[in-house]
This record gives C-alpha cells, sequence and structure tokens, in this order.
C-alpha cells in the first residue's frame, strides 16, 4: 500500500521507501556510554532506527549525548508525562512514540506537537489493545469483524483527526495487540481509512522462539499484503536477535535483502554429521555477514549438495569427513576436525568479493 513519506532524522518511512527495520534498546537510557554501545552492535546489525524508552527526566536529556554518538534515527518512547516528550523532542529525538490516551488532556498532547513542530519531529501514535475507550468503535463505517481491533481503529483515528486539526501530518502509526487476529484486523481496517506510514508488530510476543513464530505469521500475512512500513520484531531476547529475525522475515518474501540465508536439513537415516551443532555454530558465524548469501548445512553429501543447489556455500556430511559445496559442486573434503575452521576460511572468500 502507498502511504505518506515521512522524515525520521535521516531517512524516511513510508511513500514507497524500503520497510526500515528498528529495535528498542534494553539499557538505562541515562546511562549514555551503555545504551550508546548496544546501538552500535545494533547498527551494525542493520537496525536502521532506534527507540530508547524515557521513563524519566535525566533519559530524556540523555537523548542528545546519545545522538551525538550514533549513525542512526532515535525515538523517544513515552507513556504518561508530557513534559518527557517535549524534553525528549528538545534533545533532538527523531520522533516520538506516544499513546494520547495515556497523556492525558488535549492540552498536553498539543503542547507536545506544537514543540514537534517547531523541531521537526515526527510523531508515532501508539495504540495499544490494552488501553482503549470502549465508547468510540461505533462511529466506525468500515469494521473488521473484530471488536477489539475495531476500537483500536476507532480510537486511533480520534487520535490522528486530533493531530491533523493541530495540522500536523508527520505521524506514523501503530495498532499492536498481542493476538495475531487482533493485530491484523486492526491493521487492514486503519488502512482503509488513512495513508500514513505503519509502524507494525506484535506486541509483547514472547520468547526468541514462540515469539518469532508469532511475529513471523502476523508480519508475513501484513507484509505480505503490502501493509507496513517500518517493522519491529519484538522478542524477549537480544536486540540484535531482532534485527536479524526481521531481516530474515523481510527477506522470505523479498522485500529487503541483507544476511544470510541458512538451508539446513531436518536429517534422516542418511545423516552422517551433527547438522543441528553445526547448523548453530554456522548461524553464529553468519549473523555477522551482511552480504545476502545463501549457506547449506545437509547432513549427507549423496543429497545435501543437490538438494542445496543454490546455496552460494555449503556443508554436507560424508563417511568420517565434511565437505564443502558452491552452487551444488563439491569443491573440497576435509577431515571433521577442520570442517568448521575451513569451512569460515571459504565462506571469508565470498564475504570479501574474492570470488
Ligand atoms: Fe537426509 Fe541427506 Fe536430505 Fe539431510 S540432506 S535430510 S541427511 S537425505
Amino acid at each position: 500500500m502507498k502511504t505518506r513519506k515521512v522524515r525520521i532524522g535521516s531517512l524516511h518511512i513510508g511513500g514507497g521507501t524500503p520497510i526500515r527495520v528498528q529495535s528498542m534498546t534494553c539499557t538505562k537510557t541515562k546511562d549514555i556510554n551503555t545504551t550508546v554501545r548496544q546501538i552500535k552492535s545494533l547498527e551494525s546489525a542493520g537496525c536502521e532506527i532506534i527507540r530508547v524508552g524515557v521513563p524519566d527526566m535525566d533519559s530524556a536529556q540523555a537523548i542528545a549525548g546519545i545522538k551525538k554518538k550514533i549513525n542512526i534515527p532515535i525515538v523517544a518512547d513515552i507513556h504518561y508525562d508530557y513534559r518527557l516528550a517535549i524534553e525528549s523532542i528538545k534533545a533532538g529525538a527523531d520522533k516520538i512514540r506516544i499513546n494520547p490516551g495515556n497523556i492525558g488532556s488535549a492540552e498536553k498532547v498539543n503542547l507536545i506537537i506544537n514543540e514537534a513542530k517547531k523541531r521537526k519531529t515526527a510523531i508515532r501514535i501508539g495504540v495499544n489493545s490494552g488501553s482503549l475507550k470502549q465508547s468510540t468503535a461505533a462511529a466506525l463505517k468500515e469494521k473488521s469483524g473484530n471488536k477489539k481491533a475495531d476500537m483500536m481503529v476507532a480510537s486511533l483515528l480520534e487520535y490522528v483527526s486530533f493531530f491533523e486539526k493541530q495540522d500536523f501530518y508527520s505521524i506514523v502509526v501503530s495498532l499492536k495487540a498481542s493476538d495475531v487476529n487482533t493485530t491484523v484486523a486492526a491493521y487492514r481496517l486503519f488502512s482503509q481509512y488513512r495513508d500514513y506510514p505503519m509502524h507494525i508488530g506484535i506486541t509483547e510476543a514472547g520468547t526468541e522462539l514462540g515469539g518469532l513464530i508469532k511475529s513471523s505469521v502476523g508480519l508475513g500475512i501484513l507484509l505480505h499484503e503490502g501493509l507496513g512500513d517500518t517493522v519491529r520484531v519484538s522478542l524477549t531476547a537480544a536486540p540484535e536477535k531482532e534485527v536479524y529475525a526481521a531481516y530474515r522475515i523481510l527477506g522470505d518474501l523479498g522485500l529487503r535483502k541483507r544476511g544470510v540465508d541458512i538451508i539446513s536439513c531436518p536429517t534422516c537415516a542418511r545423516t552422517e554429521i551433527d547438522v543441528i551443532s553445526l547448523a548453530h555454530k554456522v548461524e553464529a558465524m553468519a549473523i555477522k555477514i551482511n552480504k545476502p548469501l545463501k549457506i547449506a548445512v545437509m547432513g549427507c553429501s549423496v543429497n545435501g549438495p543437490g538438494e542445496a543447489r543454490e546455496a552460494d556455500i555449503g556443508i554436507a556430511g560424508g563417511r568420517g569427513i565434511g565437505i564443502i559445496f558452491k552452487k551444488g559442486s563439491m569443491v573440497k573434503k576435509v577431515s571433521k576436525k577442520d570442517l568448521l575452521r575451513v569451512f569460515e576460511n571459504e565462506l571469508g572468500k565470498i564475504v570479501d568479493g574474492k570470488e
């Protein structure tokens, strides 16, 4: 879906620009050095926009110091206190995220809008399924068939109209619920009303495995329908994993190309190598690679290389040995103990463009 283009510091969201990958720090924002260290690590993992929590004035003021040392736009996440939003904008936040419902009076929201206008700061209006007004859904012309989603969209439309009345349009929206059906229904419905860029995600999705599955299902449906301009895969895990996961989801849908796609076989009676441990070791190696590559880890030399013909490089198990193959052809036979070292070396040649 074609949305409006909204500027967030040095880049844009929406309007046909690439779908941006974001994450959120889990450090104390007021601890500038630790926060910068985490943001730098996320930058190298490919994070394009970083959000930081702002629970107090020290954290809001720390944004100025953090911003000087990082290269990606920074978003201040505010709850309840409009003064934290204003201070974060003054400190140079490129976008702030608020839920107007928990900020309080219209006057307070207005003060935030005025400061954002002055400094050309974007605002994400984020509605979560946990904090909704009951009455508003009745006013909707179109409905989604999901009551909670209808209420979320009605709330968001009310807020958006308020911002528009103040002549403020640097808006990004989000409608997050912790279940897939509500989230999907809400984004679909909102897209029938307005064309503001959408930040999509399943909120509090869960642990590394469960959260990843839930996020992949939800984001997969939305992205496949053309909905979503920036994504966060919310995981109870290191934030670098959120970035890796986001690129994997976008990569699998052909929407962004970055990083390694690992193909590994499920193993069977022909398996001649410890594929599970090997695949995890290769994945740990691959997580640092930005180049779009396909790497295969296959259990046997009979079917492995052939099944993974489209892989740039791969490992297959052989009797007492490991086989390294490129584009389906075997290139080296190596003893099992040297396999990972030789493989890393061969992979390095591809990454450095020497092959
Ligand atoms: Fe079995 Fe070989 Fe296929 Fe792996 S690659 S599943 S070991 S046949």
